[in-house]
């Protein structure tokens, strides 16, 4: 097959709306960008499998396979992108615009664009010289709910050593994130007349003692743990939005309150549920069934690379970067439960994700098709 054009490639998968989102409104299918994978990667060679991702209509994973067996490399990606402020794009931004040095488009770097990058990378290699399986993988609902990537991590189909994701980390080889927790934490007490206390239960009230116990919990996170790697070395705890009562003439019935909790890693997200259970017990215990506490949406466990990992000696030798820790999430810690070791390293700067007149800076294009070369040749021979 003649060889596919980079800019030709990044046109035609930018202007293929994957748009995922929350609200159904904005929500959109991934099909079409996975059958244009499917036929990149067929034509290089590829076997090609599409997914579709049980529980969502219209989402599909694609696994595609270079070599027999286990082992060897996945590149990875998601295929999807946020949803655009159409008011703030100078551009439209699902059609390429080049401008000086710049590519703009919505997913340019956050990131199907990635998928180009691969192809235009083994288009320059003797794939027939590998010895060990290659794989790209591309999934969906990253953006929203990651269940492309829990999906293949629930499958535990695919056995790779190592694992590339190629989010925009301005070619920096990315070692570990936190993870990212929503909990509700409501509080039914009784409403009635304001005029009479002992008429009902405060929820209000009791509110404010459960927010009394958090203060304490957020400096105990503060105290028992430290992972340097970070800015923040502790695992968070944010108070993010409280509702509560109607009027002031009646007694506060319900009041419910969202955090968001941020686990190290080493931390598991059941650990820090654990202890905001611990936190509240004595509140629990003294109003019974007044307490209850829910995650607002499954809860994203911290990741890290095994520091001795030989993916991190080579991505560092091959990009010139030192390894670091971000504080943003991706699907690493779903992809790294195949047991591989898994980083995340693209080209593109994080700070032009999920904004406006998202572009891609070309002078990543030569470094990161040459870090992809020399890691494909690394471990997959
Ligand atoms: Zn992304």
């Amino acid at each position: 097959m003649s060889k596919l054009d980079f800019f030709q490639m990044y046109r035609d998968i930018i202007a293929i709306p994957s748009i995922s989102s929350t609200d159904p409104a904005w929500d959109q299918s991934n099909q079409q960008v996975i059958n244009l994978l499917a036929d990149w990667f067929a034509g290089l060679g590829f076997a090609v499998e599409i997914q579709p991702v049980a529980g969502v209509a219209g989402k599909f994973n694609l696994v595609a396979t270079l070599g027999q067996g286990s082992g060897g490399l996945l590149l990875a990606g998601h295929t999807d992108t946020v949803p655009f402020d159409a008011d703030r794009w100078s551009k439209d931004p699902f059609k390429v615009t080049q401008e000086g040095d710049r590519l703009y488009g919505l997913g340019t770097i956050d990131m199907k664009g990635f998928f180009a990058f691969i192809v235009a990378a083994l288009q320059e290699l003797d794939l027939t010289q590998l010895t060990k399986p290659l794989r790209i993988l591309a999934t969906a609902d990253e953006e929203t709910t990651m269940a492309g990537a829990k999906a293949i991590a629930e499958a535990a189909s695919l056995k790779p050593d190592y694992a590339v994701i190629g989010e925009p980390t301005g070619l920096v080889p990315v070692i570990m994130h936190k993870g990212h927790m929503s909990e509700a934490i409501r509080i039914t007490g009784k409403s009635g007349h304001s005029s009479d206390p002992a008429n009902g239960i405060n929820a209000i009230e009791i509110m404010h003692q459960a927010i009394g116990k958090l203060l304490g919990l957020q400096q105990e996170l503060k105290e028992k743990y430290n992972n340097p790697h970070f800015k923040v070395p502790y695992p968070t705890l944010n108070f993010g939005a409280i509702h509560g009562g109607d009027s002031p003439n009646r007694i506060c019935g319900c009041c419910e309150l969202h955090i968001d909790m941020r686990p190290i890693p080493g931390v598991s997200p059941e650990e820090l549920v654990g202890l905001l259970h611990e936190n509240l017990k004595e509140l629990h215990e003294c109003h019974p069934g007044c307490l209850h506490i829910s995650h607002m949406h499954d809860p994203i466990p911290p990741y890290a690379c095994a520091e001795d990992s030989p993916l991190i000696a080579e991505a560092e030798q091959a990009t010139g970067h030192a390894a670091e820790a971000v504080n943003y999430c991706t699907e690493a810690p779903f992809i790294q439960q195949l047991g591989c070791d898994t980083l995340v390293l693209g080209p593109g700067h994080i700070a032009q994700a999920h904004q406006p007149d998202e572009y891609l800076d070309l002078s990543f294009v030569k470094p990161t098709q040459a870090v992809l070369q020399h890691l494909v040749r690394r471990f997959c021979h």
